[in-house]
């Protein structure tokens, strides 16, 4: 196990090299996030393996959701950085004319990475490319509940980077504690809304800045208003992906009472026709992560199964599950599930739907599923949440225009393209003047100056 001492040696190590000014060049960036590339296409078969003997992840699953992101991540900043490092020009008053004033972008210094287990490559590596774009050493804790992952990221980066420039910490929430000792200057967090406290108060003793992508649940309403083979497709897919084990699946469905019964007839077609009618013997179907997590699991399965239910807990299996007629009372509707199951409750007054959304913790994503552009303006006014999709689940994600991140209890900050490098950026505020028209009304003394004063500034 890595020690204290050893986390210390790193950390002032990375410190040190990111006083030597190498991070800080562009070119020295962009050749960076290169290899970064380089290597995943490399290692990919044994990234691969590593995630299916984690979760038994498909092949094109990694691709789609584990590689996918991060490659458009490198591409966009490869292509942008340039401008993205240049001062900003910005205005300024006539009292400090003349002058001109600029934000530099400038990097933060030593950054630390903590990353969950259910895309446990992604999650770890996607915060990196911002870290190495902003020109960050960075120290990256991958997930110990995915181990296989963990040891492939571990092998990965330190094949192309020096310690002194990106180092991974494997371990578990002792070494997490550990690396908390020391003082970064980011801390980045993809985690649990619990965990994520215990991070915040820990950064809080070094005054560390921190960005915090945490979990909640997601509601899903479905209006009448739809296509309902589409819509069915676009929910199982977003709900059943990674057997549930997604941030941003929705994670129950609030459904017009008319359109239930259709709903859940087209919603059983639609993970029939992903995953077989006998789940367990799909090659698409990934595992829930652990046995404590299955426990957690199978406890929700209870009350009206309208579809699924099957588990089995040497594989770590559970069945795409539909459980129909839940209430808000349920135990299931207390926490974020996280797995396959999927509430079923019934509405017939909108109004009570955003009244009860709006009396929860504000999730990191809301899917509203209609047509009516009266009803999308008004949920989309009406409430609040990291992100929207409207009529499709996840892949709001994927833009990477548009930053990632939660709001209240789903999160702190934004990731993603542009967004990844301001939030391991500075934006420093620098002034610009040269020696001709010093104003003397501003120095001492005042005698007689505040009239004039008043007249310049005053009316505004
Ligand atoms: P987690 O919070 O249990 O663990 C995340 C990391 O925190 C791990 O690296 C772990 O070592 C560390 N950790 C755990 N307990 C700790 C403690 N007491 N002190 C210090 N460090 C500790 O999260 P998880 O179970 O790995 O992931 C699931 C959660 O993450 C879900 O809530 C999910 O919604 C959320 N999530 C959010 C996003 C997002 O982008 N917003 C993405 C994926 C997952």
């Amino acid at each position: 196990m890595i020690t204290q001492s050893l986390i210390s040696e790193i950390v002032s190590k990375q410190r040190q090299f990111f006083y030597t000014g190498t991070t800080k060049d562009v070119s020295f960036r962009i050749a960076q996030l290169k290899k970064l590339k380089q290597a995943i296409l490399q290692y990919d078969s044994e990234i691969a393996e590593a995630l299916k003997a984690d979760l038994n992840k498909p092949e094109f699953e990694v691709y789609v959701a584990e590689f996918l992101m991060i490659f458009t991540d490198i591409a966009d900043a490869i292509k942008q950085l340039k401008n993205w490092v240049k001062p900003q020009r910005k205005g300024v008053e006539v009292a400090f004319l003349p002058g001109s004033a600029y934000l530099y972008p400038e990097p933060l210094g030593v950054a630390l990475i903590i990353a969950p287990w259910n895309y446990p490559f992604q999650l770890s590596l996607l915060p990196l490319v911002g870290a190495i774009a902003a020109g960050n050493c960075a120290i990256v804790k991958p997930s110990e509940i995915a181990p296989h992952t963990s040891h492939v990221i571990n092998k990965v980066i330190s094949k192309i980077f020096p310690r002194e420039y990106i180092a991974v910490v494997e371990g578990g929430v002792e070494t997490t504690q550990e690396l908390l000792q020391e003082k970064f200057d980011h801390i980045f967090f993809t985690g649990g809304t619990a965990v994520g406290k215990i991070i915040m108060k820990e950064a809080a003793k070094h005054l560390t800045p921190v960005t915090l992508e945490l979990g909640g649940k997601n509601p899903c309403i479905v209006d009448t208003d739809i296509n309902l083979e589409v819509s069915t497709r676009r929910i199982a897919w977003g709900k059943f992906l990674n057997a549930g084990q997604t941030c941003i699946a929705p994670d129950y469905l609030l459904v017009h009472k008319s359109i239930k019964e259709k709903l859940l007839t087209a919603l059983a077609d639609s993970i029939k026709e992903f995953y077989d009618a006998h789940p367990i013997e799909s090659q698409d179907y990934a595992r829930i992560i652990s046995q404590k997590h299955y426990n957690r699991l199978v406890n929700f399965i209870e009350g009206d199964i309208y579809f699924g239910g099957e588990h089995n807990s040497e594989k770590l299996f559970i069945a795409p599950t539909v459980i129909n007629n839940v209430s808000w009372q349920d135990s299931i509707m207390e926490e974020e599930i996280f797995g396959p199951i999927l509430p079923i409750i019934e509405y017939e007054d909108i109004n009570e739907v955003i009244t009860a959304i709006n009396s929860r913790p504000k999730p990191l994503a809301l899917y509203l599923f209609s047509n009516n552009k009266n009803l999308q303006a008004r949920i989309l006014r009406e409430t609040s949440s990291g992100g929207v999709c409207i009529n499709d689940t996840i892949k709001h994600y994927g833009v990477a225009s548009l930053p990632f991140g939660g709001v209240g209890d789903s999160g702190i900050g934004k990731y993603h393209g542009k967004a990844s490098f301001d939030v391991f950026s500075h934006y420093k505020s620098v002034l610009k003047r040269g020696f001709a028209f010093d104003m003397k009304l501003l120095y001492p003394p005042y005698e007689g100056k505040l009239p004039l004063l008043k007249r310049l500034f005053g009316k505004n």
